[in-house]
């Protein structure tokens, strides 16, 4: 089978952003196939999902912009926007006051709500902990503080550490996972993740295409967060290998997850319309 053909027999799809398309968001190279593939499906819906939220979908909407990609910031959607749209939204009396820890993109996300107060007195009914290498003792100390007296904190994002620069250094950055795994730890209180390969991200990107799961495939290059988060949330997803190194490791998680996995996944090792296509479940 052919890309195309599985397409045909959908109506929306939410695609990953950094490997399917571009290489990398910030100065990276936009994928010529996925051009191609845009220009023979421009009437399908198509909504992006991506677990970049240190920087805003405004800002991933203009760098893509750049590089020749028209995606309104509407249909970008990150951790923070599930976040917003999955948990706050749902689960929360209106105004929802949050104390947010971000370098600020997470800030411009959050600013399109007019029920969403950000704080830094209590009450907190929530805690957004983005990505932040400027973090200091007394926000961890007081979310640490709002945590045992009940507020949720929020995982907008979940990596350890990550390879990254900010002012003209570059290396490894310890990331926002990490300062979760320690309020975890020092609360005895569980967090809630929201990015892929959690349910939210995906909850709310259906959402945002407004079609039935059976009508929209994912496509991504992570096995561990997009084609697992997919299936979690029962949708088809199309893993794309541009290297042709990752099937045997596909074939391994599903067989490992084929409880869970009640989705049809396959497997590319391009996302032009006339790539092939291999249905690895
Ligand atoms: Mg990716």
């Amino acid at each position: 089978m052919l890309i195309k053909d599985l397409l045909k027999s959908k109506e929306g799809l939410l695609i990953d952003i950094e490997g399917p398309l571009v290489s990398r968001i910030e100065g990276g190279t936009i994928y010529s196939d996925a051009i191609s593939l845009f220009e023979e499906f421009s009437d399908m819906r198509i909504a992006l999902i991506t677990n970049i939220s240190r920087r805003s979908s405004k800002y991933v909407s203009r760098a893509l912009n750049k590089v020749g990609l028209n995606f309104d910031s509407e249909l970008i959607i990150n951790p923070t926007k599930a976040a917003v749209g999955q948990v706050l939204d749902k689960e929360f009396n209106k105004p929802v006051r949050v104390f947010l820890i971000s370098e600020g993109g997470h800030y411009e996300d959050l600013t399109q709500f007019d029920w969403i107060e950000i704080g830094r007195e209590k009450p907190i009914d929530a805690i957004l902990l983005g990505a932040n290498r400027d973090i200091t003792y007394q926000e961890l100390n007081f979310a640490f503080r709002c945590m045992f007296e009940g507020s949720l904190l929020i995982v907008l994002g979940g990596d350890l550490w990550t390879y990254g620069s900010q002012y003209d250094d570059s290396g490894l950055f310890l990331m926002e996972g990490s300062f979760a795994k320690a309020l975890e730890l020092a609360t005895g209180k569980e967090a809630r993740y929201v990015g892929k390969p959690y349910k939210e991200i995906f909850l709310e990107g259906i959402s945002v295409l407004g079609l039935p799961k059976d009508k929209i495939i994912m496509i991504g290059d992570s096995i561990k967060t997009d084609i697992v988060g997919a299936y979690k949330a029962g949708i088809d997803a199309i893993l794309i290998d541009r290297e042709g190194n990752k099937e045997s490791d596909l074939i391994e998680q599903i067989e490992a997850d084929s409880e869970v996995c009640l989705s049809k996944i396959y497997y590319a090792r391009k996302l032009s319309p006339d790539a092939e296509l291999k249905r690895i479940s």
